[in-house]
């Protein structure tokens, strides 16, 4: 095993974030391409930069957040929050009380990890599942929350989005929908409704998937649970500062439905490509991926790695060899191993999908070359 814990994690990223440093410094950005869906976009003209100030700055762009945001997610009122796990803790300490329930329905396990995790600072009792017939809501629970689409962009049914909603409503059980990637994925793919409009009490993204944005979180709700959450948003500092409110902002304003929905079509091309030296991609909303376990049955040779350290591996290979950035390499400790072309987003349309099969297949190769060897694996991953 390679990566075992969530210090080999923070390790692996900063030797993903030194690779990235080294090919800029030396290539220059337009040899990276990243195709995590995350873009961090941070779009700001000099005179609003010029207001950036710690009191000014929330003065004149949380204001415009408030409309632009609300539009974007729905509800009364937004807060902009540092990330999406943020607005999950806050939410789970101003809501979940200690020994109470909280239960999770989502398309596909496993949940994001910052919802267990906030579970079990507060001491509740934490369950989830993706088989809706065995979906229910015990005695003495706090919390429902639902997942609007999965890290790996599975996408929940509509109806069953609504009934979990109705049964919580029916025993006064609030709902938080992580809404992620799902704000926009549901809704402009899948032509959802916004998770306020089908009810949702409290719904948070995360302001850098499929749209020009930096890395944050935005919650959108009722206004009285909003104000609640505030509380405990700036009590534990987990609120955006000014610069990153402003690039949400213009991030919601910039966003394109039409990225999202050409990146339909070329994910078939890209799909059909990969097809003919694989078997075990698939498909996802705006992209393709292929899952630890996947990749795994690709692999024909002996090793003793685990599925995991295998995405890591080839993850590294694609970012080292290629510019070809996936969540792997650069993810935070607890995200999916699963690498997902994303082809919705800028650097995404640069790319010939002929050239991008092509350097999946070279570093697949070289994968298979490395991985009868741990200590090589464990050089690409930890040492730049
Ligand atoms: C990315 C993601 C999160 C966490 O977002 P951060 O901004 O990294 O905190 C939570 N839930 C889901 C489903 C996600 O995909």
């Amino acid at each position: 095993m390679i990566v075992n814990n969530s210090l080999d994690e923070v390790k692996k990223r900063e030797n993903a974030l030194s690779i990235i440093k080294n090919i800029v410094g030396s290539a220059g950005r337009s040899s990276l391409f990243d195709l995590t869906g995350l873009s961090g976009g941070f779009i700001a003209s000099p005179s609003e930069l010029s207001l950036l100030e710690t009191y000014v700055g929330p003065a004149i762009f949380e204001e415009a957040l408030q409309k632009v945001g609300v539009e974007h997610m729905g509800g009364d009122k937004v807060i902009p929050l540092n990330r999406t796990s943020s607005g999950i803790l806050a939410t789970i300490l101003t809501i979940v009380n200690k020994d109470s329930n909280v239960v999770h329905y989502l398309a596909e396990l496993p949940a994001h990890p910052s919802i267990p995790r906030s579970c079990a600072l507060v001491g509740a009792n934490y369950s989830e599942t993706d088989k809706f017939d065995e979906f229910s809501i015990p005695e003495n629970t706090s919390l429902v929350v639902i997942t609007g689409s999965t890290m790996d962009h599975k996408v929940i049914d509509e109806d069953e989005f609504k009934k979990v909603i109705e049964m919580a409503h029916e025993k006064n059980i609030p709902v938080m929908v992580d809404d992620a990637s799902g704000a926009r994925l549901r809704t402009v793919i899948f032509n959802q409704a916004k998770a306020c409009d089908l009810g949702a009490d409290i719904a948070i993204t995360s302001t850098d998937k499929l749209m020009p944005g930096p890395r944050g979180g935005l919650m959108a709700g009722c206004e009285d649970l909003i104000d609640e959450i505030k509380v405990k948003v700036n009590q534990f500092g987990l609120e955006a500062q000014p610069p990153a409110v402003l690039a949400m902002l213009n991030g919601i304003k910039n966003f394109s439905e039409d990225n999202l929905i050409n990146s339909l079509e070329r994910k078939d091309e890209l799909f059909e490509l990969l097809n003919s030296n694989f078997e075990n991609f698939e498909k996802t909303p705006t992209g393709v991926m292929i899952t630890p376990q996947g990749l795994s049955k690709e692999i024909n040779i002996k090793h003793n790695l685990s599925d995991d350290d295998l995405a890591f591996v080839f993850s590294f290979i694609l970012l080292r060899d290629h510019g070809i950035i996936t969540i792997p390499a650069v993810s935070m400790p607890g995200a999916s191993a699963t690498i997902r072309f994303d082809l919705s987003t800028e650097d995404a349309f640069k790319l010939n999908l002929n050239d991008l099969n092509k350097k999946i297949e070279s570093s697949f190769k070289k994968l298979q070359k490395a991985v009868s060897n741990e200590d090589e694996c464990r050089e690409i991953v930890f040492i730049s």
